[in-house]
């Protein structure tokens, strides 16, 4: 039988706060097909993991019986490269002043000091964040653009530079993006689109880069939506879902297990001839050109 088969492997996910997003139906699916998973959760966020955690309020049950485990929980910040990096007054900050070696390159020297060096086969990116994410691109500054892009779409450049000396031969990078990089998604604001395009068009360029330098691959997958926490902040996603479902290809929900299966998939051996690819896992929605007919006569 044809399986996927990560026994032995090492993943590290960067972008888990709780249950509910496309990290952690990641995570699961690269647990289930047996690999070990290691987590880096941004600082704002890593006390809520930990404690739903210890308090037992996550889904960590895996298909097939048996619980998800995580071999270490890594503070991650993908705003910065280096402990340098890293403003006096953002250290100062409540969730930050007791945590360190949050910054990219030390949450790589941590693994390589726990782990040894190469040490990962899985790496990936599943995060996002802008801080103007409510406003159209029409009303954004330059700076919350470039903190869009530099927070949602650099930093896989730095976690591909600064991880992959970390990587076995063959080992895989996966990312998620969304089809407002190349669509127009009204309410997609804030950098957010462009941090998208930006990340499609490094996906290619680090395929080839890192696959000589390293034998790595690289891909990301545009993902329909799914109601996590960030797209929660970003508003209106109930009806965005219910927008897919009514023209999708596929009439049927977006789930974050398809997104998780398809990731692992990618970052298995079965996906060894894949890499720089965009990888749509949407039921099809971006192949449409026109809404279905029933939404046509819904609106008469
Ligand atoms: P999520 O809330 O589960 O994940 C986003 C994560 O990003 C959170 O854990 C948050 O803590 C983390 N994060 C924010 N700023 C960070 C920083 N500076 N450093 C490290 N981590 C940081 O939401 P999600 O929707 O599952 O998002 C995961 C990925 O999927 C994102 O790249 C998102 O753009 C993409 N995506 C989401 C949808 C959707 O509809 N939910 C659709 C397509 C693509």
């Amino acid at each position: 039988m044809l399986g996927i088969d990560l026994s032995g492997k090492r993943a590290f996910v960067a972008g888990i706060s709780d249950d509910q997003g496309y990290g952690w139906a990641i995570a699961r699916a690269l647990a289930q097909a047996g690999a070990s998973i290691c987590l880096g959760t941004w600082p704002p966020t890593l006390r809520i993991l930990t404690k739903s955690l210890e308090r037992d309020r996550l889904d960590r049950s895996l298909p097939g019986g048996g619980e998800m485990e995580f071999e270490k929980i890594y503070p991650f910040d993908a705003a910065f490269d280096t402990a340098e990096d890293v403003p006096e007054e953002v250290r100062g900050r409540k969730r930050y002043k007791d945590l360190d070696g949050y910054a990219i390159q030390e949450v790589a020297d941590q693994l390589r000091d726990d782990f040894g060096e190469p040490c990962l086969d899985v790496v990936v990116h599943s995060l996002a964040n802008s801080p103007e994410v409510q406003n159209a691109l029409l009303e954004t500054s330059r700076e919350g653009y470039l903190s869009a892009v530099g927070t949602s779409a650099y930093s896989l450049v730095s976690l591909v530079q600064r991880f992959g000396p970390l990587m076995r031969e063959g080992a895989a990078v996966v990312s998620l993006t969304y089809l407002a990089s190349e669509r127009v998604i009204p309410g997609y604001g804030g950098g957010m689109s462009s941090a998208k395009a930006a990340l499609e068009s490094d996906t290619r360029t680090l395929a080839y880069e890192a696959g000589r330098k390293w034998g790595i691959r690289v891909n990301t997958i545009s993902a329909g939506p799914l109601a996590s926490r960030a797209a929660r902040a970003i508003g209106k996603i109930d009806r965005m879902v219910e927008y897919y479902e009514a023209n999708a290809a596929l009439s049927e929900c977006n789930t974050a297990a398809d997104v998780g299966h398809a990731a692992a998939f990618l970052c298995s051996p079965l996906g060894a001839g894949i890499t720089g690819t965009t990888v749509y896992v949407d039921k099809g929605y971006h192949a449409m050109g026109m809404v279905t007919e029933p939404v046509l006569e819904e609106e008469g």
